[in-house]
């Protein structure tokens, strides 16, 4: 078994405040939320990182497509931001991909 944060909140030994699951996709509020919704959205198969992907694999597609889904659920009927970040110059801490979506407000004009 593995030591992953989130396949173990995937896994429910975690608890999480689940707001959308299917068989490939599992999302969740964030514990430390930085805008007034903030989900995370993240594969259900253990992938490191956006740069793990392959051609082959469609779990960033498959969240992709659950996050629009969820922004619509949620009402972001504004607009809203997906980040995923990948190593540490983009402060990744959990090293399980993960999509966070960002909405609820009118979001910074800088990403960096
Ligand atoms: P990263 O910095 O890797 O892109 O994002 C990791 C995110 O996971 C952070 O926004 C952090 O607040 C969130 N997080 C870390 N531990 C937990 C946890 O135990 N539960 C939930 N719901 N979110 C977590
Ligand atoms: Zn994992």
């Amino acid at each position: 078994m593995n030591d992953c944060l989130f396949c173990k909140i995937i896994a429910g030994e975690i608890p999480s405040a689940k707001v959308y699951e299917d068989e490939h996709v599992y999302a969740f509020r964030d514990i430390n939320p930085q805008a007034p919704t903030h989900i995370l959205v993240v594969p259900k198969e253990h992938i490191g990182s956006a740069a793990e992907l392959t051609e082959e694999n469609s779990a960033a597609a498959r969240c992709l497509v659950a996050a629009a889904k969820i922004a619509e659920r949620e009402a972001l009927t504004g607009g809203y931001r997906i980040v995923s970040n990948v190593g540490s110059d983009a402060g990744q801490t959990v090293k399980h991909l993960h999509f966070h979506i960002l909405g609820g407000k009118r979001l910074d004009d800088t990403m960096a």
